[in-house]
């Protein structure tokens, strides 16, 4: 195993119920360490870049309003096999399929609106780093 880095998100839907804190405690009790992080709110722009790989798909448009509805807090994580620690910890996508003790099965509403975003692959992983931080901000 390697040290890695992935890009994590708390989304709106956590950010507007006070859910931040509990969030990266579950992300710190999995061994992850938070080296950098910022609260912003996303432009449409933003937003459709971010997800860009997704547009074909028939919730873009909705993804795209949801992510811009509200401040999110975008983070780097570090550790030992962070891309997929952080994916395992956050639980599958629909939270009614997560497995208990996950952070979308304790705390997501529904598909959409989800709580948590993690990079899929370390190659994604630095590509969404690179797009959310400069190299400066992210302090190891
Ligand atoms: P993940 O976030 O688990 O990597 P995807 O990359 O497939 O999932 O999708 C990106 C985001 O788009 C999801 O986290 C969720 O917010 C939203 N999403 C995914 N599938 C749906 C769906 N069927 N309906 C509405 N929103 C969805
Ligand atoms: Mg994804």
């Amino acid at each position: 195993m390697a040290v890695e880095r992935t890009l994590s998100i708390i989304k709106p839907d956590a950010t507007e119920r006070n859910l931040t804190g509990s969030i990266i405690a579950k992300l710190e009790e999995a061994g992850l360490r938070v080296v950098a992080q910022k609260r912003v709110r996303w432009t449409k722009e933003q937003a459709e870049k971010f997800y860009e790989v997704h547009k074909e798909r028939p919730f873009y448009g909705e993804l795209v309003a949801f992510m811009t509805s509200g401040p999110i807090v975008v983070q780097v994580l570090e550790g030992e096999n962070a891309v997929l620690k952080n994916r395992e910890v956050m639980g599958a996508t629909d939270p009614a399929k997560a497995d208990a003790g996950t952070i979308r099965k304790e705390f997501a509403e529904n598909i959409e609106r989800n709580s948590v975003h993690g990079s899929d692959s370390l190659d994604n992983a630095a590509a969404e780093i690179a797009l959310n931080f400069d190299e400066h901000e992210i302090v190891g």
